[in-house]
């Protein structure tokens, strides 16, 4: 893109890291599949590339589009979400000490339980939304707050500006887990230092690819290390998959958009139903996070749950009877999709049993109504 003028966010979502090829023309960008660029005469590289794992044309493109969508400096892209997050804990030393959501998504409890509490790394979980629990929780060693807004499944809120304050005054970096809400929420711009994201979800956003994502606002000493961390442990995706996600990112701002405007028409309809006991959307005013949501987010995204009255027998069988919603974990995609939470293996125990959570896609909202109105029926 040649233009100075300040772009917003659906130009640079079709536009950043995408290049005319120079070598074809070819509008979209071509796949590069070498392992290895050729060296000039002198010994050097003309180009820039070396070998792929450290860098190549198809992730770096991808790598650029994600910092522009994020506004951040730079990016560096993983396999999956959970790589991308284990690349930003491997840039911390044995006795650092990180803060992490009660509530965080349950691969990343076991990720810190598992992995990395066996290789130093001392972990609180902490209730995010408690700002006083998490200043007492604050240690010499603190290095790191991790954040998951809106969380998993029951959507609560944190204050992403807040967190990163305490964050900042206990000397330690925030990462805040964008994955539930990008460009519809912008963590760089309300002070967290980094960003992770599953790419898996919203921005491959055709339940097609898995990948990650770390997006950084400056060069600080953690994001050179991550960056370094990806060259060297290679959790990195494959060409192809870094194509389906920066050909996924094209169209995030209005899928975000679209998912948004859906999950707020379901939202509001099942609040009204007689056998829905709760319903957990950020966008209703009802919602105890909702004032927070509304300050930093322009919409609420596409991910909601509910609690059917009667618990888990109740809420297994409307999942069960849904057409059009499909039973599958994940999230993000164009096909809307239903989860009984608390039947999945490591969930959090808290998790109500008659929760089930909603991926609500691209489908026209009135199907989607009119399908949750039969399996309720
Ligand atoms: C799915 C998810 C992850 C993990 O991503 P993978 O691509 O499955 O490794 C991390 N955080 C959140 C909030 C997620 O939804």
């Amino acid at each position: 893109m040649k233009s100075k003028r300040k772009i917003r966010i659906e130009t640079l979502a079709v536009h950043a890291g995408h290049a005319i090829d120079p070598a074809t023309g070819a509008v979209s960008p071509p796949i590069h599949l070498s392992t290895t660029f050729e060296r000039d005469a002198e010994g050097g590289y003309p180009h820039g590339y070396v070998y792929a794992r450290s860098a190549n044309p198809t992730r770096h493109a991808l790598e650029q589009g994600l910092a522009a969508l994020e506004g951040g400096q730079d990016a560096a892209a993983f396999g999956s979400g959970l790589a991308a997050s284990s690349a930003i804990l491997q840039a911390l030393a044995p006795g650092d000490h990180v803060i992490a959501p009660i509530d965080v998504y349950h691969g990343m409890t076991k990720l810190l339980r598992e992995v990395f509490v066996r290789w130093g790394l001392d972990v609180s979980f902490v209730d995010m939304t408690n700002i006083d629990e998490i200043y007492k929780t604050v240690r010499p060693r603190t290095k790191l707050f991790w954040l998951e807004t809106p969380s998993n499944p029951q959507l609560k809120i944190t204050d992403i500006a807040r967190i990163a304050e305490a964050a900042h005054a206990a000397g330690a970096i925030c990462v805040s887990d964008n994955t539930w809400a990008p460009v519809v929420q912008r963590p760089l711009e309300l002070g967290a230092d980094l960003v992770v994201h599953s790419t898996t979800k919203y921005l491959g956003g055709h339940s097609d690819v898995t990948g990650g994502a770390v997006i950084w606002k400056t060069e600080i000493g953690i994001a050179n290390r991550v960056r370094e961390i990806q060259g060297m442990t290679g959790a990195v995706p494959s060409p192809f998959d870094c194509w389906l996600v920066h050909r996924g990112m094209q169209t995030l701002p209005w899928r975000m958009r679209a998912h948004s405007e859906n999950a707020l028409k379901i939202a509001i309809w099942l609040s009204d139903h007689p056998r829905v006991e709760t319903v957990h959307y950020p966008g209703l005013a009802s919602h105890a996070g909702h004032e927070i949501a509304a300050r930093q987010m322009n919409a609420f995204s596409g991910m909601l749950s509910f609690e059917v009255k009667g618990g888990r027998e109740a809420a297994l069988g409307v999942a069960a009877k849904t057409a059009i919603f499909i039973r599958a974990t994940s999230l993000g995609g164009v096909e809307s999709l239903i989860e009984h939470r608390a039947s999945i293996k490591g969930e959090d125990p808290r998790t109500p049993q008659g929760l089930l959570r909603l991926s609500i896609g691209l489908e026209h909202p009135d199907d989607l109504i009119e399908d949750l109105a039969q399996a309720l029926s």
